[in-house]
């Protein structure tokens, strides 16, 4: 089986750009070793029984990956053990044994989604750029409310069915919270605001603190978060930082997902001009630009104190992440990319080769079906494999599982196969006619 991390040392065209546009590069092979194993163990919870699942490849994601290894778990999910195949751990109850040939990993973890918006799938033409996805975004948004739960629930229902275990979900509105409140997921809202002109920062953040209130009051978390640099007013983004202060929470932004947005700070220019003034009729007599970067013109707006998730990045600079390191040295600052998004709207990838280089903590999104193909993390892993394959599979999916628990603050569950978790199982298979989980025709598997 070929499934592993592979490398391309001719490079292919993976892009160290920022937004440049790529093509797909091809592959080549690259070995790694089985590592010594400790056997960290905990006892069933219940003591009903345990399901050993073997694999000839495990990625943990606590160690390196492991060959011919098996997971024990119990009847709640909880992870017992994870061994070599051949080494023997007794549990004193029933074990029920499943052998597959496939990979095995934990459940994804989906930083980035909007999921009331699933019933704009297939509705808003690729290729637009920024400028025409806000605008049909704009005109599409509203629909019937009855429309909008069933279609969040068939898309929840496909994300669960992929392996997500759980998701950062951006929320406008207070739709989806029956559905979260019953969903086996877990969800991490942020209830996003913005508003552009100054004058509607009072009634945004009243907006957001009563859809807030909804989540809240039933034990969901939740916190408000600002759409991006250029939609929300300075009242606006200071009233959201005031509120964060009060509230334990992390905070969720859009950023440089395009490169319209460094233009229209550095001089008030381009399509998002052209949205705000001629979509929206705004007036925009009070922007000044910047003269610097969206990301250098926001980030000293945030509190400094709660962990911060970035979304997409597409056009992030090393001068923007100079300027990240010195200024977030209080809370961590994830970057989360949402490839196949980026690809649908604007055929752009973001630097990934630079934020690996400058050690830039990295996690996965899919954004919404407004954008997107699907909303399977596992699609993201593909597109970045095909278009930088250097990186190997263990990075991808300490990624995708890993990193997105930490970036939402449960990875003392989720994440990683670890003895006492409750991270989910995926098996992905290849498909029949070849030998690689990256290629087309690879199945997933939900086994908890
Ligand atoms: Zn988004």
């Amino acid at each position: 089986m070929n499934q592993r991390g592979k490398k391309d040392k001719s490079g292919g065209e993976g892009t160290d750009q920022p937004g440049k546009k790529v093509t797909p590069p091809g592959n080549a092979d690259k070995e790694i070793e089985s590592p010594e194993f400790p056997i960290p163990t905990v006892v069933p919870a219940t003591g009903k029984g345990v399901r050993s699942i073997t694999a000839p490849l495990v990625y943990t994601l606590w160690g390196p990956p492991l060959e011919n290894g098996r997971v024990f778990l119990d009847d709640q999910g909880t992870i017992m053990a994870v061994t070599p195949r051949r080494q023997k751990v007794h549990f004193p109850v029933r074990e029920e044994v499943v052998y597959t040939e496939g990979v095995l990993v934990p459940g994804f973890v989906n930083v980035h989604c909007h999921l009331e918006l699933s019933h704009l799938a297939g509705v808003i033409p690729g290729g637009t750029g920024i400028g025409g996805f806000i605008g049909a975004i704009n005109r599409r948004r509203g629909a019937p409310e009855e429309e909008m739960v069933q279609a969040a629930r068939h898309a929840a229902s496909s994300m669960y069915h992929s392996g997500t275990v759980a998701v950062g979900d951006i929320s406008n509105t207070a739709l989806t919270a029956p559905l979260k409140k019953e969903s086996p997921m877990t969800w991490i809202t942020f209830v996003e605001s913005f508003g552009f002109h100054p004058s509607r920062a009072e009634r945004a953040l009243q907006q957001a603190l009563a859809v807030w209130e909804v989540f809240a009051s039933q034990g969901m978390a939740a916190s408000i978060v600002p759409h991006s640099p250029y939609s929300v007013s300075d009242p606006l983004m200071r009233a959201i930082a005031e509120l964060d202060q009060l509230h334990s929470s992390r905070l969720s932004l859009h950023n440089q997902e395009s490169s319209e947005e460094d233009l229209f700070f550095r001089r008030g220019e381009g399509a998002i001009r052209a949205h705000l003034t001629e979509n929206l009729g705004l007036d925009v007599s009070h922007w000044i630009p910047t003269g610097l970067s969206s990301l250098e013109s926001t980030l000293p707006k945030l509190p400094a104190s709660k962990p911060l998730l970035l979304i997409h990045n597409t056009f992030t600079t090393s001068t923007d992440l100079a300027f990240l390191r010195k200024i977030r040295t209080e809370a961590p600052t994830w970057l989360v990319l949402c490839p196949n998004s980026n690809l649908y709207i604007g055929g752009n990838l973001p630097p990934v080769p630079l934020f690996r280089r400058e050690g830039v903590p990295l996690c996965l999104g899919t954004d919404s079906l407004a954008s997107n193909h699907g909303l399977s993390l596992f699609d993201e892993v593909v597109t970045l494999h095909r278009f930088f394959p250097e990186i190997p599979a263990q990075e991808l999916f300490t990624w995708a599982c890993l990193n997105g628990a930490r970036a939402l603050g449960l990875s003392h569950r989720l994440g990683s196969l670890e003895a006492g978790k409750q991270p989910g199982l995926v098996l992905i298979t290849p498909g029949q006619d070849n030998h690689d989980i990256f290629m087309p025709g690879s199945r997933l598997t939900r086994l908890a």
